[in-house]
């Protein structure tokens, strides 16, 4: 009798441990919403992050939207039902998920917003991103010293492209950008023959190439009929791939008629190789692994009480709130020294694959 006693006592106490171990393993789901799979740093992002989350005991339950916005908020949506702990969303339209946030944070769910700041709602709980108005001084610094401008050289032709209205990011990136390239607009120095400057003037819808690409087209064919441009601002590689295309259509990239100094985001392989061949002039790297990391680590410390790490209180406010946010930093890279940045230093990249 007794020895049975004790057996179904260790039985217990093993079937106890063994489930203690399995609950101290599963920490919940993580909903992760990403824009789109069209450019290749949000397919790292979500990678890097179901990594992550992983290594750290979470079921992460990774979807991309096809930048359509309807399709995001379903998927989100959907997360909420199937009951995850917290939302990590880049949106791709950071209006419009009030009322599904809401929703979430109802139900105890938290949400960060990953690297696109969500506006116009309270329930978002912090913020991970690069700093983006580094990134757009970064653009405009290549710029600023690629012609020469400190040296008062000048006047130059510039045109200006700007992201998508609906991502906060890109307004941060022009404004960024501006800060530096103003005051030479201001002396003169550098002239935007076209006029079109603002976010309201330059956006280009859902960050397309082929949307920049004719804006190109339409730019220098009503312009630059004797005039040559000497920089275009591009707050994007994908934007840059479409407005260089069109700067080849008529003529650009020769010894006669050398590229304009053309700016990018996102140090995306195609990209690098452009720079590599002399065509796009530099471009900005982003550690989407570090910025998966931060995520992670917000995600664990709200999840188990401890103070969440961020670096910036001020810079973000979504319109409701400021947000707490956690900024990284962006690094110029060029010709000179991707593979330094890309390759050596970072190992983000393998050198074979910019062959
Ligand atoms: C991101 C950039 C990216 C752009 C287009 C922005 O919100 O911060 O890294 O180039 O979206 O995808």
């Amino acid at each position: 009798m007794k020895i049975k006693t004790l057996l179904v006592s260790l039985l217990t106490v093993g079937a106890l441990g063994a489930s203690a171990t399995a609950l101290a393993q599963d920490k919940g789901q993580i909903g992760i919403s990403m824009p789109t799979k069209a450019s290749a740093r949000w397919i790292d992002d979500g990678n890097n992050m179901v990594k992550v989350f992983k290594e750290k005991g979470y079921r992460p339950d990774l979807q991309y939207a096809d930048d359509d916005i309807p399709n995001q908020l379903a998927q989100i949506e959907n997360m909420i039902t199937k009951g995850v702990k917290v939302l990590v969303i880049a949106a791709i339209d950071g209006t419009t998920l009030s009322d599904a946030l809401q929703k979430a944070h109802d139900k105890g769910i938290k949400i960060i917003s990953y690297d696109r700041l969500i506006r116009n709602s309270k329930n978002v709980d912090y913020y991970a991103t690069f700093d983006n108005f580094q990134v757009g001084v970064l653009q405009a610094s290549y710029i600023e010293k690629a012609l020469d401008l400190k040296a008062g050289k000048g006047p130059f032709n510039i045109e200006l492209f700007g992201g998508s209205g609906d991502d906060n990011n890109a307004f941060f990136f022009y404004n960024g950008a501006m800060s530096v390239l103003k005051p030479y607009m201001d002396k003169g120095k550098l002239v935007v023959r076209s006029k079109q400057l603002g976010m309201d003037k330059v956006a280009t819808l859902r960050w397309d190439g082929a949307v920049a690409q004719a804006r190109m087209d339409n730019l220098l064919s009503a312009n630059y009929g004797s005039a040559r441009v000497d920089a275009v601002l591009s707050p994007y590689d994908g934007l840059s791939i479409g407005i260089l295309s069109s700067l080849k259509g008529v003529g650009y990239g020769t010894p006669k008629m050398p590229m304009p100094v053309v700016t990018g985001q996102d140090a995306e392989v195609a990209s690098v190789k452009s720079i590599l061949r002399g065509e796009q002039r530099s471009t900005i790297f982003k550690d989407t692994r570090e910025l998966a990391k931060v995520t992670a680590n917000m995600v664990d410390a709200m999840m188990t009480g401890k103070q969440v790490p961020v670096n910036d209180t001020k810079t973000y406010n979504n319109g409701v709130k400021v947000v707490p946010s956690y900024l990284l930093k962006p690094v110029s890279v060029d010709i000179s020294n991707w593979k330094k940045v890309l390759v050596t230093d970072s190992g983000y990249y393998t050198e074979a694959q910019f062959k």
